[in-house]
């Protein structure tokens, strides 16, 4: 036997279908997990499980344009991993989505899942799709086809899609309805984000944000910052963004620059969210907004600030501005905002970061409440929601920093010290089969 050929792992880590010297995100994700493995103890038997998805499904989504043409879409569900309850995760709608993207994200989902303790495995879906450039015709078929598309694996209790970035409560709706109607019943479990009057959960808009705004609130306690007066940069005022910054903004805090898709903004004396929450509504982004001073995009990560949070895409903290980011605190509203050269450059500057996999949990917790209120068909007050919301969220941060006090790691390895032990003894426990 060639020597070669005996030195050859008998199963490769990384997936064929991937560029191995490129694997995007992906490739942050493996490095994140490389880095719990000495933590995991028996577990880290189980831990290529982490190391790839279930189940890939690929599809194309053809659709008739208003013109009369034909469009084909590439879409995608990932199923990370179901060992400890159905798939769950978010549908993206970008014209940028990539497998390797909709991969990470779906694993991103395990491991949130797992930190914040909700009974779920982890997906992810996406279209490859700008959906400002359809109109409201063309987005709904484009809806409705990928979820034909997928329902052979997503389910009330196989795999319950929600929204992500460029999906909102009308999109969830029509895929409950697609889905209901190729089974021949409405079944409201299936996705969560949906309208209030479809079975959808008072506080599941506000909640990726307010759960920033909670474990942004622990993290300036452990630190001694008071929120009081603190200076607050937020890249992305969508649902996550705009809803923590104007929850610092009551709390007391001030806006002092925010970045979105449409261009940068400042304001040291504090800028006024609800003000520009409404601009946003009525224009698409931030850019052009009256009530501050514009910025440039790379002098929106220079400016110093007490809490920053990014709530837009990944890959946004790399090792190019890492070093020049001045703040105590970040809170990663977005998910995989920050690479693993990036978190070293901020652990050694002492800038606190608040791991996407606990910061922004908030959303996908009340879908488990969503999901919860569908299945028992009783609905509970907002209050109680926001109350079991803001305890889940304390409750995970605190657990977090417990571990990364104990092990003298950051605090992204110790949520995934707990989360990949939960997933990986629920694997040990439930075993081979068949
Ligand atoms: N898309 C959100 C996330 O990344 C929510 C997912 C869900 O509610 O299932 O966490």
């Amino acid at each position: 036997m060639s020597s070669q050929l005996s030195s050859a792992p008998l199963a490769q880590s990384i997936p064929s279908y991937l560029h191995a010297d490129d694997l995007g995100p992906w490739g942050n994700y493996l490095r994140q997990v490389d880095r719990v493995a000495p933590y995991l103890g028996s577990a880290s038997r189980w831990i290529e499980t982490l190391k790839r998805p279930k189940r890939i499904l690929i599809v194309d989504v053809p659709i008739e344009l208003d013109d009369g043409t034909v469009a084909h879409f590439e879409g995608y569900r990932v199923q990370h991993n179901v060992s400890r309850g159905p798939g769950k995760g978010g549908v993206r709608y970008h014209q940028d989505v990539t497998l390797s993207e909709v991969m990470a994200l779906s694993a991103w989902m395990s491991v949130k899942n797992a930190a914040v303790n909700v009974p779920y495995g982890g997906a992810k879906g996406g279209i490859r799709v700008d959906p400002r450039k359809l109109s409201r015709g063309e987005l709904e078929r484009v809806t409705r086809r990928y979820t034909s598309e997928i329902g052979i694996i997503i389910g009330p209790n196989t795999d319950i899609p929600a929204p992500d970035v460029n999906t909102n409560e009308q999109i969830m709706a029509w895929m409950m309805d697609t889905y209901s109607m190729n089974q021949g019943q409405t079944a409201t479990g299936v996705v969560t984000g949906k309208p209030i009057s479809l079975g959808g959960s008072l506080g599941r808009r506000e909640a990726t944000g307010r759960g920033v705004f909670v474990v942004g609130t622990e993290a300036a306690r452990r630190k001694g910052l008071e929120i009081e007066g603190a200076r607050v940069a937020v890249q992305g005022f969508g649902n996550v963004g705009g809803i923590a910054a104007r929850l610092f903004q009551e709390a007391g805090a001030k806006v002092i620059a925010v970045q979105d898709h449409t261009g940068s903004i400042c304001r040291s004396s504090g800028i006024d969210t609800a003000a520009l929450l409404d601009h946003v509504a009525k224009t698409g982004g931030v850019g052009g907004f009256a009530g501050a001073d514009p910025l440039g995009n790379d002098e929106f990560w220079t400016i110093e600030s007490d809490i920053l949070i990014p709530a837009a895409l990944e890959n946004q903290i790399t090792e190019k501005n890492a070093s020049k980011i001045k703040t105590k605190i970040i809170v990663e509203g977005a998910n995989g905002p920050t690479t693993t050269a990036a978190d070293d450059i901020l652990h050694d500057n002492g800038v606190l970061v608040v791991p996407d996999v606990v910061a922004n949990a908030g959303g996908v917790t009340v879908s488990y409440f969503e999901w919860v209120q569908d299945f028992s068909s009783f609905f509970w007050t907002e209050d109680e929601i926001n109350q079991r919301l803001e305890r889940v969220m304390r409750e995970a941060f605190n657990a977090v920093w417990q571990v990364a006090g104990d092990n003298d790691v950051s605090m992204r390895t110790a949520a995934f010290i707990v989360a990949c032990k939960r997933i990986l003894m629920a694997r040990e426990m439930r075993g081979l089969y068949p």
